[in-house]
């Protein structure tokens, strides 16, 4: 092996502080990486001794339920340069090391809309296409132009369009067809200057109303979602978590209709003629998980989608927890919970 390929890659590294489920977990091999040129030189000998590849960001939205016997490829490539500038717009390219809520508050410090919804996100920029993060009514789709990726095999780079990347509720071709496949290196955003403010999720509104803006700015959208989101998530700084655990499940109007009659108060989102959104949150809650604790693993007291580490709970801990979460689930409501998490092992 060279000599640059050792630099570069360490054996036996704890993962614990790269997942912000804090579980402890293992690497056989990791490396940092700072460009596509590193990338490349790793890849050659990675392919050679065809050891398993694993793409991590900022560790936001995975659980690694067992060691990784393969090699981490930890994203670090940083960077922000304009592409294009009008009197309406910005199309900035960010390195996918960069940290996401970093990146929306520079943009709100620009006076560039568009993300601002997204304020606190954990996780990187490289992350943000792989599940089309969103909140409050946004998603990462509605700002995004294109991406740049390295094929993880060849190392080959390759350009991904708004269409290529078939984006869905949190979800994209790299969950699917190209999972495992990509290794995102540089993301571009289209920003506006004169942006159209989306206040319409509720909370964002009173919240207005509460603090006397009748005009917001970016600014202030920003802000309200940072306030309203450390009131309601649990920091995984203090407390490991990984956000929403699973997806809210849509199903046919009928479905929705039969668990209305038996549960009156059941909340739902039409989401066109045929289908109704339901939070996973209520469905988790109902089946009676909210607050439980199981071992040194639980759900968070005030979110029950949330799943917590109240402290060395390991990942398979974790992962019976949610197990026994999908079957309550399915046995109460006859709805198959899917994951938004990303499982490892
Ligand atoms: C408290 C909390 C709140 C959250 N709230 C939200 C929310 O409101 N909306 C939302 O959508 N998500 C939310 N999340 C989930 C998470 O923050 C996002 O999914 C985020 O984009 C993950 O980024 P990451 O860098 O941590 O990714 P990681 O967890 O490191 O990786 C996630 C997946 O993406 C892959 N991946 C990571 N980087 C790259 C890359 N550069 N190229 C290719 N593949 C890559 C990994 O292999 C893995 O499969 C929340 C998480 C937490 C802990």
């Amino acid at each position: 092996m060279s000599t640059t390929y050792n630099t570069l890659v360490t054996s036996d590294v704890d993962l614990q502080p790269y997942n912000t489920l804090q579980v402890a977990a293992k690497a056989s091999h990791f490396a940092a990486i700072e460009s596509i040129d590193q990338l490349q030189e790793i890849l050659q000998h990675s392919q050679a001794d065809g050891q398993p590849l694993l793409v991590l960001g900022g560790g936001s939205n995975i659980l690694f339920a067992d060691d990784f016997d393969g090699l981490v490829l930890h994203v670090e490539i940083m960077g922000k340069e304009i592409l294009k500038e009008t009197d309406d717009h910005v199309w900035l390219k960010i390195g996918a090391g960069e940290n996401w809520h970093q990146t929306v508050r520079y943009c709100v410090e620009q006076g560039w809309g568009g993300i601002e919804n997204l304020s606190l996100i954990p996780g990187t920029v490289g992350a943000a296409p792989i599940q089309n993060i969103g909140a409050y009514g946004v998603e990462l789709a509605q700002v995004f132009e294109w991406l740049e990726a390295a094929h993880i095999e060849s190392g080959e780079a390759h350009r991904f369009d708004k269409e290529d990347c078939r984006f869905g509720y949190r979800d994209s071709i790299f969950k699917n067809e190209l999972k495992g496949q990509y290794l995102v290196t540089q993301v571009v955003l289209k920003l506006s200057k004169d942006p159209q403010l989306n206040t319409s999720y509720g909370a964002i509104q009173s919240e207005l109303e509460k603090r006397g803006i009748s005009e917001p700015t970016i600014r202030d959208i920003s802000d309200i979602v940072i306030d309203i989101r450390n009131s309601k998530l649990p920091n995984p700084d203090t407390l490991g978590n990984a956000g929403s655990f699973f997806k809210n499940p849509v199903v046919k109007n009928k479905v929705f209709e039969r668990i209305k009659a038996a549960y009156p108060g059941a909340p739902g989102y039409s989401m066109g003629d045929e289908e109704t959104k339901i939070p996973a949150g209520w469905l988790i809650e109902e089946a009676g998980w909210k607050g439980k604790i199981v071992g040194n693993a639980g759900t968070y007291k005030q979110q029950a989608l949330v799943i917590v580490n109240h402290g060395g709970a390991t990942g398979k801990e974790i992962l019976a927890l949610a197990n026994k979460i999908r079957t309550s689930v399915a046995d109460t409501f006859g709805i198959e919970l899917v994951p938004e998490v990303n499982i490892i092992g």
